[in-house]
C-alpha cells in the first residue's frame, strides 16, 4: 500500500535516471514529491471557445482533433506536427515542432484540452505549442492554474505534473505539525488541503490560502525557535560584569572625538546588559561609519577591567587586523594605559600586544585565561581554542557568522558568554522581529557630526571620460579611489565588467598610478597585501569585487566607483558607498549601469523555457521565480528609478525598505542572516509575524522543552542552539 514513506520508485513506473533527478531534487519518498512544491503557475484557467479566441491570451480549450499528421520541415531539420481541432463553435490549426512523437500518441476524433495561446499566422488565429492532455475531470497541464517545479534533466514537467497527481492522496495522511488548536485559532487551512490547492489549486483564492498556512507555518516555527532560544538564555548564568563609571569615563575623555548621542546610548543599554547575571544577546546595528567599533570596545574594556576574556569575531584576516589595530590605538594609547592585552588570532597571525608569539604559546594564554581582547577570524572557533574566563563575545557583521558561533566558543567556559552582535546592514522596523526575533536591539541611526554627505551621481557611459578625469585629481590631491566591479572575470554573454580586465583597462587610462586588484579567488595572503598596500596609500586605485563589501576602513579613500551599478541590491550598494566618506574628506560615488546589458533581455534569457513560451505567473512566486539578482524581470526604467533614488538618499534604512518593496528580502540581507532562509515567508506576510509570534510564546508558556509537541521540538532540531 502505498505510504507517505513510499520510495518513490516502489510507486511509480520511473526509469533509472528519472529516479537519479528526482534523487537530486531531494525527492525519495511520496513525501517528499508531495513537498516539491511549484515556484509558480501558469494561469490557463479561463477556458474559452475558439469563436471567442483572442490573440496572445493564456486560454485553454477543449477541442475534438479533426485531424492530425506530422512532417519535416526547414529542410528537413525541424519536425512539425499539425492538427486541426474543433468545437462547437468553430475551428482552429495547431501546429507543435519539434515533437515527433505527437502525432503518434493523438488522434483524429479525440478529445482533448489545450492551454497556451492564439496568434494570428497569415491572417487567421492559430495555436503554436500548445500544452495538450487528454480531457478528464481532473486535468493537470490544461484548464487550470497549472503549476511549474524546478527539475532537473529527464524530468519532464509533465512527467512530474502526473507524478504529484497521482500521489495527491496521500496529503490526506500528512500528520499536521501545527497544533490543531492554533490551525484553529488562525482560521489556517489544514496540512493535506494545503499540499492539495499548492500543487493544482481549485482556484487563486484557495491557493492563496495555502500559501498562507505555508507563511504562517514557517514564521512560527522561527517565532518559536527564536523566542525559545531567548527564554532559555535567560535561565542561564553569565558573568556579571559591573558597571565602572570612572573606567568609563577615562577612556571616553581619552577619545579624539566626542561620543554621539547614539554611541552613548548604545553604549549604555550595552554597559546595563552585562551587569545582568544572565547572557546578554544584543545586536547593534548602525550604518558603515556610523562608530559601532568604539561601542563594542566600552564594553570589551569594561569587561577586561574586571580580569576577564573578550572575543572579537571578525568576517575576514583584512578585517580582524584592521579591528586589531583599532584596539591598539584606543585601547592600549598612551598615555593612558588600561592594562589590558589585545591580542590576535587568525591563519596567519598570533600576536600579543605588538608581538609576534607562537600560536601555541597564544593558545595556552587564552586556556590559562589571560585577560584580554582576543580579535580574530574564524580561527577563533577551532576546537583547540579553549577559553577559561570567557565574558563577552563581539561578532562584527552577523551575516557572515551566525549567533551560533557563541555555542562554540563556549566549549569550556563555565558560564555562557554575553553576546554583542554588529551589523550595518540595515534591517526593515517590520522584519526586525522575523529576522531577530531572539536580540534586543541597540541602534546607531546618527553618523559623526564630522561626516559629509557622500555626493552620489548616476554617471552616463559618455561622461566616464569626465568621472576619470575627476577621480585623476582626486588621487593628485591624496585621496585613493575605490572601483567596483560585479565579475572577477569576463562571462559570457552579460557584458559586464570584471575586475582583472577592469584593472587592465585602468592601467591604460591611469599611466601614472598604482592600481590593485582585489577579488575572492586571491589567496588569504594576496588579499591581505592588496588591502595592506592600499591603506598604505602605495595603491592609489583598488579594482576589487563585492568582497570589499564588508568594513573595511580607509579613511583616506575618496571615490567610490561602481560597475554594473544594476547589478546588485541598494543595500550592497550603500555598503560599497560606506567604503568612502570615512574620514573629513568630500567623498564621492559613482554608479555606472552596464552598458550592453538590457534588464528586460537578461530577465527573458532567464526564463525557463516552458515559460517563455507561455508563461504568466499568478502569484507572488517563491524565492526563485521573481528576483534573480540585478536583472530579471525588474524593468530598466524601474532599475533606472532605483539607481537615482540611491543617489538621493544617504539613510540606509530607507534604502533597505526600496530593496524590500522592489526586489523582496531575498535581496536586501543575501540568505540566512540569522540562520533562517525563508522559502514561504515573503514581505507580503508581514502582517503574520505578530499572530505568530503570540502562539509560539503561549505555547512555551507550557514548557520550554515542548515536550507535549513532539513534532514541532522534531521540526526545530538543527534551528536551537543548545546551552545545556
Ligand atoms: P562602523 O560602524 O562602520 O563599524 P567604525 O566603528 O569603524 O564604524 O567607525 C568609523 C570611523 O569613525 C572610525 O575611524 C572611528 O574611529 C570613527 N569614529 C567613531 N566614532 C566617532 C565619533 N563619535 N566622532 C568621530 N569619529 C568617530
Ligand atoms: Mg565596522
Amino acid at each position: 500500500m502505498a505510504e507517505l514513506n513510499s520510495p518513490i520508485q516502489d510507486l511509480f513506473k520511473l526509469q533509472k535516471p528519472q529516479v537519479a533527478a528526482l534523487k537530486k531534487l531531494g525527492i525519495i519518498t511520496a513525501r517528499d514529491l508531495l513537498w516539491h512544491l511549484p515556484y509558480r503557475y501558469l494561469d490557463f484557467s479561463q477556458v474559452k471557445t475558439i469563436k471567442d479566441l483572442k490573440p496572445d491570451e493564456n486560454v485553454s480549450l477543449k477541442v475534438k482533433i479533426n485531424s492530425i499528421s506530422s512532417r519535416f520541415s526547414f529542410r528537413g531539420r525541424m519536425s512539425l506536427a499539425e492538427a486541426v481541432v474543433s468545437d462547437e463553435t468553430g475551428s482552429i490549426k495547431v501546429v507543435w515542432f519539434n515533437q515527433p512523437y505527437l502525432a503518434k500518441s493523438l488522434n483524429a476524433g479525440e478529445e482533448i484540452f489545450l492551454a497556451g495561446k492564439a496568434e494570428y499566422y497569415k491572417s487567421s488565429l492559430q495555436m503554436t505549442n500548445p500544452i495538450y492532455e487528454k480531457v478528464s475531470d481532473f486535468p493537470v497541464h490544461t484548464s487550470r492554474l497549472v503549476p511549474l517545479y524546478h527539475l532537473k534533466q529527464s524530468i519532464y514537467p509533465k512527467t512530474f505534473r502526473n507524478l504529484v497527481a497521482q500521489a495527491l492522496p496521500l496529503a490526506d495522511k500528512l500528520p499536521d505539525e501545527l497544533p490543531a488548536e492554533l490551525v484553529k485559532n488562525q482560521g489556517l487551512m489544514k496540512i493535506g488541503d494545503t499540499i492539495n490547492q499548492s500543487h493544482f489549486p481549485g482556484s487563486a483564492e484557495t491557493l492563496a490560502a495555502a500559501q498562507k498556512r505555508l507563511a504562517f507555518e514557517e514564521i512560527f516555527y522561527n517565532q518559536l525557535a527564536a523566542l525559545r532560544h531567548k527564554l532559555l538564555l535567560k535561565q542561564k548564568s553569565a558573568y556579571k560584569i559591573k558597571f565602572d563609571r570612572d573606567l568609563i569615563k577615562a577612556f571616553v575623555d581619552s577619545l579624539p572625538f566626542k561620543l554621539t548621542a547614539d554611541q552613548k546610548k548604545a553604549a549604555w543599554e550595552i554597559l546595563q546588559d552585562i551587569e545582568k547575571p544572565m547572557p546578554m544577546n544584543r545586536l547593534l546595528e548602525g550604518d558603515v561609519g556610523s562608530g559601532k567599533t568604539l561601542v563594542a570596545f566600552m564594553a570589551a574594556l569594561q569587561a577586561m577591567s574586571k580580569g576577564l576574556q573578550v572575543a572579537l569575531l571578525a568576517p575576514t584576516e583584512i578585517l580582524a587586523y584592521q579591528h586589531f589595530k583599532t584596539a591598539e590605538k584606543f585601547l592600549m594609547h598612551p598615555p593612558l594605559n588600561f592594562n589590558t592585552r589585545c591580542c590576535l588570532l587568525t591563519n596567519n597571525y598570533s600576536q600579543i600586544d605588538r608581538h609576534e608569539i607562537s600560536k601555541k604559546t597564544l593558545l595556552q594564554k587564552i586556556k590559562d585565561g589571560m585577560p584580554g581582547l582576543y580579535v580574530g577570524t574564524h580561527a577563533l572557533l577551532q576546537k583547540n581554542v579553549k577559553f577559561k574566563k570567557l565574558a563577552l563575545v563581539i561578532i562584527d557583521e552577523q551575516h557572515r557568522f551566525g549567533v551560533e558561533q557563541r555555542a562554540e566558543l563556549m566549549q569550556t567556559a563555565r558560564k555562557v558568554p554575553h553576546l554583542l552582535s554588529l551589523s550595518a546592514t540595515p534591517i526593515p522596523r517590520t522584519l526586525q522581529l522575523a529576522y531577530y526575533g531572539e536580540l534586543e536591539i541597540s541602534q546607531i541611526k546618527n553618523k559623526p557630526a564630522n561626516r559629509k554627505p557622500i555626493l552620489t551621481k548616476l554617471v552616463d557611459q559618455n561622461n566616464r571620460g569626465k568621472a576619470y578625469e575627476f577621480i585623476s585629481k582626486q588621487i593628485l590631491a591624496g585621496r585613493q579611489t575605490f572601483v567596483i566591479t560585479p565579475l572577477i572575470e569576463e562571462s559570457d554573454t552579460l557584458g559586464a565588467k570584471s575586475a582583472k580586465k577592469e584593472q587592465e583597462n585602468l592601467r591604460k587610462i591611469f599611466p601614472q598610478f598604482n592600481i590593485g586588484l582585489l577579488h575572492g579567488r586571491l589567496k588569504g595572503a594576496e588579499k591581505e597585501l592588496a588591502m595592506k598596500e592600499f591603506l598604505e596609500d602605495k595603491i592609489k586605485i583598488l579594482v576589487s569585487t563585492s568582497v570589499v563589501e564588508v568594513g573595511v576602513d580607509v579613511p583616506n579613500a575618496s571615490v567610490m566607483l561602481i560597475e554594473g551599478a544594476e547589478r546588485f541590491g541598494l543595500a550592497q550598494l550603500h555598503q560599497f558607498r560606506g567604503r568612502v566618506g570615512r574620514a573629513e574628506h568630500q567623498s564621492y560615488c559613482f554608479l555606472f549601469m552596464t552598458p550592453t546589458t538590457s534588464p528586460r533581455f537578461a530577465g527573458y534569457s532567464s526564463l525557463k523555457k516552458e515559460e517563455r513560451l507561455r508563461g504568466v505567473a499568478v502569484s507572488p512566486p517563491a524565492k526563485e521565480g521573481c528576483h534573480p539578482k540585478g536583472d530579471g524581470v525588474v524593468g530598466e526604467d524601474e532599475t533606472m528609478g532605483r539607481l537615482k533614488a540611491f543617489t538621493k538618499t544617504q539613510d540606509g534604512f530607507e534604502l533597505a525598505e526600496l530593496d524590500l518593496k522592489q526586489r523582496g528580502f531575498g535581496e536586501v540581507y543575501g540568505t540566512s542572516q540569522s540562520g533562517w532562509n525563508f522559502k514561504y515567508f515573503n514581505p507580503s506576510y508581514i502582517a503574520l509575524i505578530q499572530p505568530a509570534r503570540a502562539e509560539a510564546l503561549n505555547l512555551l508558556k507550557n514548557g520550554l522543552n515542548l515536550e507535549n509537541y513532539p513534532l514541532l521540538k522534531e521540526k526545530l532540531k538543527g534551528k536551537i542552539i543548545h546551552f545545556e
